[in-house]
């Protein structure tokens, strides 16, 4: 049988990517550099970790960050605050941060309540604070191609990739979703590090088409299993963004990516799973961002 007739059952499966295994290296790493910091300056790198109202899944993250935090020696200040805080009770609170000597990083998570208007919350952060990497100077900074506060998850996509691919020049990338938290810093990035680069989202003309052109494919669009086998490039790399929670008929919850995983595991040559793949890496490169906030710093 030629390979041109082998079933796609029989085609040898992608690469999964580790993505919690490479988050612990970089975890490791992170700690040898916030010690090191600790040594020079008398005192750990700080992260203030603010969480505005009742959100579970925001509860589950704030609580992973402070314990990461901690695990790799850097001092965590969380706020827990009742849904009730105003938009000014958060901006005083973000300007006593600002203000803090401690405090590195800053982190306000998100979504926040509708009362209180994110973007006036994320320009109220000190930029030499704003691990988050959202803040119009930081945005403006990556855009320019000058070294600057990069956001957490599309940072960590980039390592991966780097990781698995080495030097990405030349590669033609393409990603699915243009927010503002990933798409966007995303695009910049692997632009950056000299990839040909194409956003697509809702409004794009034939997805499955612009996809397959991709040597490397980034997924962040929020739509459960939405990228099937027709949208992959024979040996692309994938990188599934997407965390969506789903229940099965007996109620019990299971988190899906973008990308369907049995149906392009067959074609891709490498791809994250989620749970596992690009989720630890975040938190990391939150960790990574404060240690280099408090170098920059000091
Ligand atoms: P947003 O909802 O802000 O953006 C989604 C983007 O996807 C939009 O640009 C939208 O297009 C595009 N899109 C939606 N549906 C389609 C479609 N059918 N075809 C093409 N494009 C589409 O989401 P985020 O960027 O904040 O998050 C995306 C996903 O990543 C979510 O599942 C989120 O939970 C996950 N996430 C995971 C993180 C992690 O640590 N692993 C961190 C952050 C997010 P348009 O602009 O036209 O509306």
């Amino acid at each position: 049988m030629t390979k041109s007739m082998e079933s796609v059952e029989e085609r040898p499966k992608a690469t999964v990517i580790d993505g919690r295994a490479f988050a612990q290296t970089l975890r490791a790493e992170i700690a040898v550099n916030a010690a090191s910091f600790a040594d020079r300056q008398g005192r750990q790198p700080g992260l203030a970790v603010v969480l505005v109202g009742d959100d579970p899944a925001s509860h589950v993250y704030v609580s992973a960050k402070v314990r990461q935090a901690s695990e790799a020696g850097i001092a965590s200040f969380p706020h827990r605050l009742d849904s009730s805080t105003s938009e000014s009770e958060l901006l005083a609170l973000i300007a006593a941060l600002n203000a803090d000597e401690r405090v590195d990083g800053i982190l306000v998570q998100l979504p926040l309540p509708n009362h209180i208007d994110e973007n006036m919350v994320i320009e109220a952060i000190d930029p030499a604070k704003d691990v988050d990497g959202f803040h119009p100077y930081n945005v403006g900074r990556l855009h320019a191609g000058k070294p600057s506060l990069v956001p957490c998850t599309p940072l960590g996509c980039l390592l991966l990739l780097q990781e698995r691919l080495g030097d990405l020049s030349g590669l033609k990338a393409v990603i699915v979703g243009r927010s503002n938290i990933v798409g966007k810093p995303m695009a910049q990035l692997l632009l950056n590090a000299h990839c040909t680069v194409t956003v697509v989202h809702s409004r794009s003309r034939d997805l499955p088409k612009e996809c397959r052109q991709a040597d490397i494919l980034v997924v962040a669009a929020g739509r459960p299993g939405m990228i099937g086998a027709d949208y992959i490039k024979p040996g692309a790399t994938v990188i599934d963004v997407g965390i969506n929670r789903l229940e099965d008929d007996a109620g019990r919850a299971r988190l899906v990516g973008d990308v369907d995983f049995a149906a392009v595991s067959p074609i891709a040559g490498a791809l994250t799973p989620v749970p596992g793949g690009v989720g630890p890496m975040t938190i990391a490169c939150l960790l990574r961002n404060t240690v280099s906030a408090a170098n920059s710093r000091s």
